[in-house]
């Protein structure tokens, strides 16, 4: 039996299912009559007993000694606190609240008392409380989503939808592909699994199958298809497929050592999109030329507290020894829409794609903000760095944010700490940006064409809705028309530009692209090999036609044939 979905990200697994349930963490404020306290409080015990139970076989796969073994030890040893377990059942019996309603509270009121500690270690544990809370009271509602004790064998996740914090989490030893009923083709989640190389399909309703958790599942993310139960011809083709798909990998890794230049003489840079040390590892053996975008929110997504400068400085300086004088541009931090990190909890948004993201945050952060530019300006000093900022929008943030680096440039001479200027660049990520960059570009060193969020910006589309993405992708006209003007005004001020969404690594964007002028190009680390080998086999010539006929069409249907 199979049901189709959309490929985000190629490739062929077979695994247990393992259904990743939406975390339920809403809280039941409604008082109870005398006659249901005990159901409360039993409530409360078994939740306690079954997350407990949780806790414990994922701490089992961590070695003793890390950092996040001690953080789940403090979590089994809160929730089994006897003092806490009395006042949550004498909250449920004296006050009549819901066994969720006691959580929430006594948690809150736990956590409040630890902020207050002036020690700023012991104080910054009360995101922990509450987040231990969250899913106590998932557990409690009978949705406690994150079951790792599945994951222990290869294994096929199965969700509604998953944040990229939730995908960053997940034990890739045993996941081998991943099915959502949602998400967009540019949402993070599916950027994460195109880097990651973990198969991928999206909306795929797989409701109608019945697969329990544990049952053997193929997922065949070429052709677009989830086996339930595979038979032995079943087998048999995906056998084919993956054979196949070998054997093409095989071909792409003899551009591994070759420059990207076309046929009749255009060189290309190509550099890599990366998001953690080891895709920057990875990254070097597919010989790309640096690296055009790090996206450094994704280092920090599970991390509850923000790391110092000095840490971030030596992420930086080991990125940087990967990249042996390679290139490294750091994206300062792009919090807000659809990427939450731990260490911030950001107040609720009606429209977060359209709040306080990008460049908003840092602006408004500086305590967040100053750290990251110090530690990049401090590697620039130890290597070839570019440092870009996100979701800029106007010149007067732009002139904010050099404000700020010249600070913080101060601060560092003052403490006789070295550091050096880098290159210092724009994501262009918003119809506003492009418009106005007659004023922006001589700002600047370089600017990098954000499609994800340009063509969510310019659509009005949010990117992590499958049906909006299916039906205004970023090979669009108008669209096309904002990259042809940011490429020429570009070249116009003699900035740098260069391309980082996911239309990069796109093989029918390409020849427009370059055919359009574009010579910097910054891919999904998994396409490397393959849009060079593109670029390898073309004539520069041949791409100039096709822009030339790309940008008079009128319809996305002329763009995506
Ligand atoms: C983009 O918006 O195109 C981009 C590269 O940034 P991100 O996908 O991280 O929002
Ligand atoms: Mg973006």
């Amino acid at each position: 039996m199979t049901v189709s979905g959309v490929v985000v990200s190629t490739g062929i697994a077979i695994g247990q299912a393992v259904h990743i349930i939406e975390q339920d963490a809403s809280v039941d404020f409604r008082t109870i009559n005398l006659a249901g306290i005990t159901e409360q409080q039993q409530k409360v015990s078994d939740s306690i007993l079954e997350l407990t139970e949780l806790l414990i076989g994922g701490q089992r796969q961590l070695p003793e000694d890390s950092e996040n073994y001690d953080l789940i030890e403090a979590d089994i040893l809160l929730l089994n606190d006897d003092e806490l377990f009395d006042i949550l059942n004498n909250e449920i019996k004296t006050q009549c609240y819901t066994a969720s309603m006691a959580v929430s509270r006594v948690f809150e009121q736990h956590a409040i008392e630890v902020e207050s500690i002036p020690d700023p270690s012991i104080a910054s544990r009360a995101n922990d409380i509450r987040a231990l809370a969250k899913r106590l009271i998932a557990t409690i509602n009978g949705t406690l989503g994150w079951d790792m004790s599945f994951i222990f064998e290869p294994s096929i996740i199965l969700a509604h939808d998953i944040t990229p914090a939730e995908f960053a989490m997940l034990p890739f030893q045993h996941v081998k592909a991943i099915v959502l009923q949602t998400g967009g083709l540019t949402s993070h989640t599916a950027i994460l699994a195109r880097a990651a190389g973990i198969p991928a399909l999206l909306n795929c309703d797989y409701t109608g199958l019945s697969i329990n958790n544990g049952q053997q599942i193929a997922v065949d993310a070429i052709n677009g298809l989830l086996y339930k139960s595979p038979s032995e011809d079943d087998l048999k083709g995906i056998k084919l497929v993956v054979d196949e798909e070998r054997k093409q990998q095989k071909q792409l890794t003899a551009y591994k050592d070759q420059k990207a230049v076309t046929l009749d003489g255009q060189a290309v840079t190509i550099y890599a999109n990366a998001g953690s040390l080891s895709e920057i590892t990875r990254m070097s053996d597919l010989g790309s030329d640096g690296v055009g975008l790090l996206r450094t929110e994704f280092m920090l997504l599970n991390s509850t507290e923000y790391p110092c400068e000095n840490t971030q400085f030596q992420h930086y300086c080991d990125a940087l020894h990967q990249l042996s004088g390679l290139p490294l541009t750091i994206r300062t931090l792009d919090i807000g829409a659809d990427k939450d990190v731990a260490f911030f909890r950001q107040a609720d948004e009606e429209n977060p794609a359209l709040g306080i993201r990008g460049c908003r945050f840092s602006l408004k952060h500086h305590q967040y903000f100053k750290p990251q530019l110090k530690a990049a300006l401090r590697s620039a000093n130890h290597g070839s760095v570019r440092l870009m900022f996100p979701m800029v929008n106007q010149v007067e943030e732009l002139e904010d944010i050099l404000v700020i680096i010249e600070s913080c440039k101060e601060e560092l001479s003052v403490q006789k700490i070295a550091y050096k200027q880098p290159k210092i660049g724009i994501m262009l990520e918003t119809p506003a940006s492009i418009l106005n960059l007659d004023s922006l570009l001589p700002l600047v060193d370089f600017v990098s064409i954000g499609t994800n969020d340009l063509t969510q910006y310019t659509m009005a589309a949010d990117r992590g809705n499958l049906e909006l993405t299916c039906t205004y992708p970023s090979l669009s006209p108008s669209v096309l028309k904002l990259i042809k003007i940011a490429i020429d005004q570009a070249n116009k001020h003699n900035v740098e530009v260069s391309l980082c969404g996911e239309l990069a690594s796109d093989k029918n964007a390409v020849p427009i692209l370059l055919g359009l002028g574009l010579k910097e190009l910054s891919v999904n680390i998994s396409n490397v090999l393959e849009i060079k080998s593109l670029i390898c086999n073309s004539k520069l010539a041949e791409f100039k036609l096709i822009a030339q006929k790309a940008i008079k069409a009128k319809r996305i249907s002329e763009l995506n044939s």
